[in-house]
């Protein structure tokens, strides 16, 4: 079976080194937000670009800490687009804000800034950016648009470690940026953790409180915060694998390219990305209109795939009170048509090649 994602081969090849920081963590027996979580964090201020860099516990959190230290709260409304995974809502909610859902890009599959713009109101604080796939959006015209209109621009890159915009990694277009370290992601831990960009000093400083139970002192607390730190031996896990991240985000877009050739030339629609943008393609999206079908087909060929996201937020259950009346006509049709093929840095060309044949087999466009 070709998996989605293939976890246990980049471990066989990193086993020993895993296993020595790990060791390294055990043997220090201290577990929780300590030296190797500083030592992270100042990996990723120097590897994404940024000047500050926040560990926390999850891609959830991270979204959770950069709303709430930008002063999201109750009676706000948050734009986010409709095709994401849920978390990028749920943070808002978390905040006691409203997140009021967005359509999306017929090409790119990322926000669409118009839909965007039509959706801010006088409540309106700010909007969250989702690098969906390993792509983005036109990151000029997004910083523009917020900035005459005085929002927010909270990215969300879960899905796209060192995606980059005009040579510039993605994190530190706005005011904050929330990276996940989910075992699956293109940087993934042995579990959850997750991470905080910033440039911005005051920010930093708050996220940190925020992070810790508002603490400034071992029993005295500023702000009212919470547990979100970050554990030493994922720092350790991480702090090894982010050297790798590059290369590998490299071997994904050879996998891509691949696949974007042999689909294209069969005239079926793969994502559109801009020139000015290196992709670090999370995952593999392609649109057919067969797509029972072709999932059928490929399960029994041995090869696994998967849907991103088969249902737009606002058809979810859980946002229906407040999204009854919205019609996002591209998420709700891309939703039904995109399906993920395998792609990561251990997949081989052979395997490739198999993924497309029976692939080409079984679609339609
Ligand atoms: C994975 C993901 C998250 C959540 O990250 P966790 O670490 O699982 O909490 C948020 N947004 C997007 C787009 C994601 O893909």
């Amino acid at each position: 079976m070709i998996p989605l994602v293939d976890l246990r081969a980049q471990y066989r090849n990193l086993r020993h080194e895993l296993t020595a920081a790990i060791d390294e963590v055990v043997n220090s027996q201290v577990f929780v937000n300590a030296n190797k979580v500083r030592s992270f964090e100042n990996a990723c201020s120097a590897k994404f670009g940024v000047e500050n860099a926040i560990g926390c516990s999850s891609g959830t959190s991270a979204l959770f800490l950069a709303l709430n230290a930008c002063g999201i709260g109750p009676g706000d409304e948050v734009i986010v687009p409709a095709m994401t995974f849920i978390a990028t809502a749920e943070a808002v909610s978390a905040c006691g804000a409203v997140p009021v859902f967005a359509d999306i890009d017929p090409g790119t599959y990322q926000l669409d800034i118009a839909s965007a713009e039509n959706l801010i109101t006088s409540r309106a604080k700010a909007i969250i950016v989702v690098h969906l796939y390993g792509n983005c959006s036109d990151m000029d015209a997004l910083t523009s648009l917020c900035r005459k209109r005085g929002l927010a621009l909270i990215e969300d890159c879960a899905q796209s470690h060192l995606t980059r915009y005009k040579s510039k990694a993605v994190g530190g277009f706005g005011a904050a940026a929330a990276f996940s370290f989910y075992p699956g992601k293109n940087l993934g831990a042995f579990g959850d953790a997750g991470m905080v960009v910033t440039n911005d000093a005051a920010t930093a400083s708050t996220i940190r409180k925020l992070i810790d139970h508002g603490r400034v002192g071992k029993y005295e607390h500023s702000i009212i915060g919470f547990n979100h730190r970050m554990d030493e031996i994922q720092a350790a896990v991480l702090l090894v694998k982010l050297k790798y991240l590059e290369e590998w985000n490299a071997c994904r877009r050879k996998i891509a390219s691949r696949y974007c050739e042999r689909f294209q030339t069969r005239g079926l629609k793969v994502m559109r990305v801009a020139a000015e943008i290196e992709c670090s393609y999370h995952l593999y999206v392609v649109e057919v209109s067969n797509r029972d079908e072709v999932i059928e087909a490929m399960t029994a060929a041995g090869i696994a795939t998967g849907i991103h996201y088969p249902k737009p937020l606002h058809l979810q259950r859980a946002y229906s009170s407040q999204s009854r009346n919205i019609r996002l006509p591209i998420a709700e049709l891309t939703s039904k048509r995109l399906v993920s093929l395998p792609i990561f840095p251990a997949l081989t060309e052979a395997e490739a090649d198999r993924i497309c044949d029976v692939f080409l087999e079984n679609s339609k466009k």
